[in-house]
């Protein structure tokens, strides 16, 4: 039986990057030795992690100004870094459309010298759409924060909002390498890797190096600055992981780069968007303007239904297609490694349901 893992994160990778990855598992380069097993002193992962900065740069026409960082913590910690660098003894705006946006907030709170407002919301309507931002942004404010797509509720923001001189910082964690934004509309981009990039131990900050400050920090594994300083070897980076993101990098650019993916992502999710939309049976809870394409929820309106629909799929060899345990009913992650096929497989599937289980 086919498999089809629409994993919301840890995601789908690429079968040829794994493939390459298990070509070279227990011999790198001639090296004898696992890239799990090379220092990351060693010239063979300094080319490495190299090569993942260039990539990544290339495929993001990241400009020279901006920083990357090669950073662990996940998305999560990223909560806490970004505050703690950038808006100490400031404000700093959100923009709260989902359950990580909500946690972003809560970690920002959390420090007593960040003042926090939330600038636009849209959690009254189970954040089934993406939010107008006042026209008025407080030009002194350290940054708006925004989560370019909600991977739990399925919205993205189509188009990044013009924020005057305000940086805006970016969970892009969900659809990074999949969307046409430039990196100059934003201050900083970061992003947990497990879902478009590699594996999970990774997450990939973007930053502009103006907003690298001299705020004090306690923690110099905190410091934006002293990872940058250090080109992201202040400590023992994630070596395995980044070698992987770098493998998926080189994939991406073989598919024509961001933009042959971000066509290919947008033609898996529009056939399922289009077979949702014709069914009797399912439904979108977003409203269509907002419509992610990477994480694409779907119900049938009737718990009872979409728990007999999820039992079924797993049978039938789809995995994690489960909605989260916060929304409930279905979730189709369709992240750039997602094959065509099981978008094909799915909708196949989703129509004999809906045969079997009538209009209604
Ligand atoms: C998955 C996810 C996170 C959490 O990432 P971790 O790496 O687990 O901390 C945060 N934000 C968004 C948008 C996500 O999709």
């Amino acid at each position: 039986m086919t498999i089809y893992n629409f994993s919301a994160g840890p995601a789908v990778l690429p079968k040829a990057v794994l493939e390459k990855a298990q070509s070279e598992l227990l011999d790198y380069k001639g090296s004898g030795m696992s890239v799990m097993e090379l220092s990351h002193r060693s010239s063979w992962f300094e080319d490495i992690i190299a090569d993942a900065e260039s990539l990544l740069r290339d495929l993001m026409a990241i400009p020279d100004n901006y920083k990357v960082l090669f950073l662990q913590g996940g998305a999560s910690l990223q909560f806490t870094m970004v505050p703690l660098n950038l808006a100490q003894g400031k404000k700093a705006l959100y923009v709260n459309t989902g359950s990580w946006s909500k946690k972003a907030i809560s970690a920002a709170k959390a420090l007593d010298n960040v003042e926090v407002e939330v600038i636009a919301a849209c959690e009254n309507d189970n954040f089934n759409y993406i939010p107008e931002l006042p026209k008025e942004i407080d030009q002194s404010a350290a940054y708006v924060h925004i989560t370019t797509n909600n991977t739990i509720e399925g919205t993205a923001f189509q188009t990044i909002p013009d924020c005057g001189d305000v940086p805006i910082v970016a969970d892009m964690s969900s659809n990074i390498l999949a969307n046409d934004y430039k990196v100059e509309d934003f201050g900083v981009i970061y992003a947990g890797a497990q879902k478009n990039i590699g594996p999970a131990g990774l997450t990939v900050v973007i930053i502009r190096e103006d907003l690298i400050g001299d705020a004090k920090i306690a923690s110099p594994m905190l410091d934006y600055k002293i990872q940058a300083d250090n080109n992201s070897l202040y400590n023992t980076p994630p070596t395995f992981a980044i070698y992987m993101a770098k493998l998926v990098f080189e994939w991406v650019k073989e598919q024509d780069g961001v933009a042959g993916i971000t066509k290919q992502d947008q033609e898996k999710a529009g056939r399922l968007y289009d077979a949702i939309d014709q069914s009797d049976l399912f439904q979108s809870p977003v409203v269509k303007e907002a419509r992610s394409i990477t994480n694409i929820p779907f119900v049938t309106g009737d718990a009872e239904l979409d728990k007999k629909f999820n039992a079924e799929a797993l049978a039938a060899g789809f995995e994690n297609l489960k909605g989260h345990r916060s929304v409930g009913g279905m979730r189709a992650s369709l992240y750039n490694a997602f094959p065509a096929a099981g978008v094909d497989a799915l909708i196949d599937f989703m129509e004999k349901f809906e045969q079997e289980n009538g209009g209604k």
